[in-house]
């Protein structure tokens, strides 16, 4: 076994919310062992910790990374995880998602590696007319990848009858911020999200931003999400660990702030912020998004003693704005220090 006691398979490792918890799991004391395709992920995002590059689909490499490291635990963030590519390619969410895990649980219980933290999503829900999502809500999702989340969560709960796997499953929808330090960011290829579209179209890389419908049965007519910083979402995972470490068995938390915010207040926001003009154009609705997507987390407070401490759009808005924004410009801020 390389390195001693405490080391983490870290799947997506290099991706924007997976290299945000390596950097919180080894100030906390873990050595992250990165797994990853790089098909989303970036190798100059893997920095905390060692770097195994793999995909899940191939079982012998999960394996042989397991039997190197014997891990502890796993931190499964390796996903595909956009809403509209879903529902136009759902055979690759299905097969990258639920089967790729499926490879993933299989290897860890044959390397007797039963813990795992594992990323879920409020879009396992769908519409709920306005309701507050909680633990308890049920599942009817709207999409794709909500299914394939949703697929996977029962994937755990048969192992966990079957071969004591323990998980926690964390649902939360939209990460955003970045690492307060500016060490690390949020890059996707093509971008879709909301946030760092934005901040693309305040430095002119866009013309402009689309608002994908403003016709929705909301206050402004443009979708509500709840928006939770990376940084308190890493922190949850770490004590998330903890309560699995503890023994203390699955168990499943959502996270967010309980507030929602539309569309137009997250422009509103980021126009605040960065001081520029960004110019909107309304367009049709995107296939899966739900109107509203709220969710409590007393149970995360409760039971784990998360205490999430960047919930405001500013701080988020803000970490993200002063964050290396692409990878390009990561690239250069290391080149120069
Ligand atoms: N959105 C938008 N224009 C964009 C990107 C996103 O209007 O260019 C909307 C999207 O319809 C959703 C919200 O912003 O209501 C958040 O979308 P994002 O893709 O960031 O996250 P998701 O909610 O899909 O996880």
């Amino acid at each position: 076994m390389e390195r001693t006691g405490r080391n983490v398979l870290v799947t997506g490792g290099a991706g924007y919310i997976g290299s945000h918890a390596c950097k919180r799991l080894a100030a906390a004391g873990y050595v992250p062992v990165t797994f990853d395709s790089l098909v989303t992920g970036w190798e100059e995002a893997v920095r905390f910790g060692p770097f195994e590059p793999g995909d899940l689909a191939d079982r012998a490499r999960l394996d042989e990374v397991f039997a190197r490291w014997q891990p502890v635990a796993v931190m499964h963030f390796a996903a595909l995880s956009q809403v509209g590519e879903s529902m136009s390619q759902p055979g690759r969410y299905w097969r990258a998602n639920v089967l790729g895990t499926l490879n993933l649980i299989e290897a860890a219980v044959a390397a007797g590696c039963r813990d795992i933290v594992f990323s879920s999503t409020c879009a396992t829900y769908g519409d709920h007319d306005g309701l507050l999502l909680d633990e308890d809500t049920p599942q009817r999702p709207l999409n794709a990848y909500g299914a394939s989340k949703r697929a996977i969560e029962d994937m755990l709960r048969d192992f966990g009858a079957s071969h004591g796997v323990n998980a926690v499953i964390f649902r939360y929808f939209n990460v955003a911020g970045a690492d307060p330090d500016g060490e690390i960011g949020e890059w996707h290829r093509p971008e879709t999200h909301l946030i760092p579209i934005i901040l693309e179209v305040a430095t002119g890389q866009r013309p402009s931003l689309k608002i994908y419908g403003d016709d929705y049965a909301t206050p402004d007519g443009t979708c509500v999400r709840d928006y939770i910083h990376v940084g308190d979402l890493v922190e949850a995972h770490v004590l998330g660990l903890r309560w699995l470490e503890a023994g203390r068995g699955s168990r499943v938390f959502c996270l967010g702030s309980g507030h929602g915010f539309s569309v137009r207040e997250v422009i509103e926001e980021a126009r605040r912020v960065t001081g520029h003009a960004i110019p909107v154009e309304t367009a049709p609705r995107r296939a899966g998004d739900a109107a509203r997507l709220v969710c409590g987390s007393r149970r995360a407070v409760e039971e784990l003693g998360w205490q999430p401490q960047r919930t405001d759009l500013a701080s988020m808005i803000t970490d993200a704005w002063r964050s290396p924004r692409g990878v390009e410009e990561f690239r250069r801020r290391l080149s120069s220090t």
